[in-house]
C-alpha cells in the first residue's frame, strides 16, 4: 500500500519501538525479535550455507542473519526484472555496550563479588556510573542428546551490577576527569562474608579459575559462580535438563536495565537506552514490512508488493568498532546477499555484469542517528545546520567523505520526501568539531552505489541514555516507507 502514513499511524509506532529498545538489551537480543517479527510478516529464512536458487522467486520476502548480531531482510517485487535496482537501507543495530570478559572471576575485595568487564566502543564512560546494570546476551549450550551446540539467549530480569561514584567529599580521586577503566570502573554484583577481607587481592589471582565448580566443564568453572547459578537457573526456564557443564562459552554483555519510557510535560519525549542506532534499525524494518504488506489484512503470508525492484534492509553489527568484522557492514554480507538474490532470479545464470547493474540502477540510505540540537550549547551547532526532535529525518552532510550525502542523493531523497509528506532536516558539523562515520562510505563504494546518509536526530549520542522525540519512530517510518514505496518513480526522474 503506497499511501504516506497519517499522524495517527505515525504515533503507533513510539510504544512499540518503546517494547523493542527495553526488550532487547543486547544486540543478540535485538536482531532475534527482528526476525521473528520479519518471519510473522511472510519473510522466509535464508540460510547462508545452503543453495539460493530454487528458493528466491518474485513476490517472495526473505531474510538471512549472520553471526546473530546481522540481519539482512528483503523483498522482491512481483514484477521484477533481471538487472532492476535493489532499493537499499543500511542501519547499525550494535550500541555502545560493556562485554563480560572471557575469564570475568574477581577476587572478593572488601566483601565485595566483582564482575570484569570491558568497554566495547565509547561504553564505560562516566554515563555509566551509578546505573542498574543488568546482564545478558548469547550462550552455547550443548545438548546432552544430541552433541549439537545450541545457541540460546538469556537475559537476567533485575539490575545485578552497579559501578559506584566515589562521593564528593573524598576530594581529588572523586573529581578525576579520567578514571582508571581497568580498575576504577569495575562493577560490584554482590556480597561475599564468606572468607576473611581480603586486603591484597590482587596476590589471590593465581587461585582464580581453577576448582570453584567440581566437576563441571572447564567454562563454567573460569566464571564466577554464582552468575553461571543464575545463567543456568534462567536457561532451565525452557529447558530443565541444562545444567552449568552444558555450557561451553558465552558472550554476555552489561547493559542498562532501566525502560526506555516517554517523558517530557505531554510526553514528547522517548528517553531511552540504546538509541543509536536501534532507532534507524526499528524504523527501516518497519518500513520494509509496511511498504511490501497489506497493513487492511490480517493476512501476513501474502507476497511481496508489484513492484519491479528489489527492497532491501541491512542491520549490521559492529558499526561502533569500525565494521570490519564478518557481520560487519565493511564485510561481503550485503554484497553478497545481493549477489546471491540476483543469481537466483536469474535462474542461477546470474553474471557480474547482472549485479552491476543491479547495484548501478540501486540506491542506498546509509541511516544512522544524527545530532539534535542542544539549547543549552547552541554555539557549537553550525547555523541552520542544527536538527530538531520530532520534524523528521535529518541528511547528514560531510565535505570530507565521511558520509555519501551529494546533490543528487539528496534531490533524490527530497523528491522521496515530498512524494510522501515527510519533511528533511540538514545536519552539518562546525569546522572546529569532528564528524563521525557511518556504514554509508565503505558499503556505496563496494558496491558502487549511488547513497546518501540520513537519519534521526538525537540528544546525547554515545551516553548510556539518549532523547528523541516520541513521533521520531514514526517519522523514521514514514520516509523510509516513501523511498521503497517511490522508489521506481523518482529513479526515473533521475536516469
Ligand atoms: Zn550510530
Amino acid at each position: 500500500m503506497k499511501n504516506s502514513l497519517s499522524t495517527a499511524e505515525v504515533e503507533s509506532y513510539t510504544q512499540p519501538f518503546l517494547d523493542f529498545i527495553t526488550g532487547n538489551p543486547t544486540v543478540f537480543h535485538a536482531v532475534d525479535t527482528v526476525a521473528r517479527r520479519l518471519e510473522s510478516h511472510g519473510f522466509t529464512k535464508l540460510l547462508s550455507r545452503e543453495q539460493w536458487k530454487n528458493k528466491i522467486k518474485k513476490g517472495g520476502k526473505y531474510f538471512v542473519e549472520r553471526n546473530g548480531s546481522s540481519i539482512i531482510a528483503f523483498a522482491v517485487g512481483r514484477n521484477y526484472e533481471c538487472g532492476n535496482g535493489a532499493a537499499v537501507i543500511a542501519a547499525h543495530i550494535d550500541a555502545l555496550t560493556t562485554k563480560v570478559k572471557p575469564i570475568p572471576t574477581k577476587p572478593t575485595k572488601a566483601g565485595y563479588v566483582q564482575l570484569g568487564i570491558a568497554p566495547y566502543a565509547g561504553a564505560l564512560n562516566k554515563t555509566w556510573w551509578d546505573r542498574d546494570l543488568g546482564i545478558g546476551g548469547k550462550v552455547l549450550v550443548k545438548d546432552r542428546s544430541t552433541g549439537k551446540i545450541q545457541t540460546k539467549l538469556v537475559k537476567l530480569d533485575h539490575p545485578i551490577a552497579r559501578i559506584p561514584t566515589l562521593a564528593p567529599h573524598f576530594g581529588a580521586p572523586a573529581y578525576d576527569p579520567h578514571p582508571n577503566p581497568e580498575t576504577q570502573m569495575v562493577p560490584i554484583i554482590g556480597l561475599d562474608r564468606s572468607g576473611a577481607q581480603d586486603t591484597d587481592a590482587l596476590s589471590d589471582m593465581s587461585s582464580l579459575g581453577t576448582g570453584l565448580l567440581q566437576g563441571d566443564s572447564l567454562f563454567a568453572s573460569t566464571q564466577p559462580p554464582r552468575l553461571v547459578n543464575a545463567i543456568t537457573k534462567k536457561l532451565k526456564i525452557d529447558d530443565s535438563a541444562t545444567t552449568a557443564s552444558d555450557i561451553i562459552n558465552w558472550e554476555l554483555e552489561v547493559f542498562d536495565t532501566q525502560p526506555a519510557q516517554l517523558g517530557g510535560l505531554d510526553k514528547e519525549f522517548i528517553f531511552a537506552p540504546r538509541i543509536d542506532d536501534k532507532l534507524c534499525s526499528y524504523a527501516a524494518i518497519e518500513a520494509l514490512i509496511a511498504s511490501t504488506s497489506d497493513t487492511s489484512t490480517q493476512d501476513n503470508s501474502q507476497p511481496s508488493d508489484d513492484d519491479k525492484i528489489i527492497k532491501v534492509v541491512g542491520c549490521f553489527d559492529d558499526e561502533e568498532i569500525g565494521s570490519l568484522l564478518r557481520q560487519g557492514a565493511r564485510s561481503n554480507f550485503l554484497p553478497s546477499t545481493i549477489e546471491r538474490t540476483v543469481a537466483a532470479l536469474a535462474g542461477g545464470q546470474g553474471s557480474p555484469d547482472l549485479v552491476s547493474q543491479t547495484f548501478a540502477n540501486g540506491f542506498m540510505i546509509s541511516a544512522d542517528v544524527s545530532h539534535a540540537v542542544n539549547p543549552n550549547y547552541l554555539d557549537v551547532y553550525l547555523e541552520k545546520h542544527a536538527p530538531q526532535l520530532n520534524v523528521g529525518v535529518a541528511v547528514q552532510a560531510d565535505p570530507n567523505g565521511h558520509t555519501t550525502t551529494n546533490s543528487v542523493s539528496t534531490a533524490f531523497l527530497q523528491r522521496v520526501a515530498e512524494k510522501c509528506d515527510s519533511k528533511l532536516q540538514v545536519f552539518q558539523i562546525r569546522n572546529d568539531s569532528r564528524s563521525g562515520g557511518t556504514v554509508g562510505p565503505m558499503l556505496s563504494s563496494a558496491m558502487g552505489m549511488r547513497a546518501i546518509d540520513a537519519g534521526l536526530p538525537q540528544l546525547s549520542m554515545h551516553s548510556i541514555r539518549a532523547t528523541v522525540g516520541n513521533l521520531d519512530p514514526g517519522l523514521g517510518v514514514k520516509l523510509f516507507k516513501g523511498f521503497f514505496d517511490h522508489f521506481e518513480e523518482v529513479d526515473a526522474e533521475f536516469t
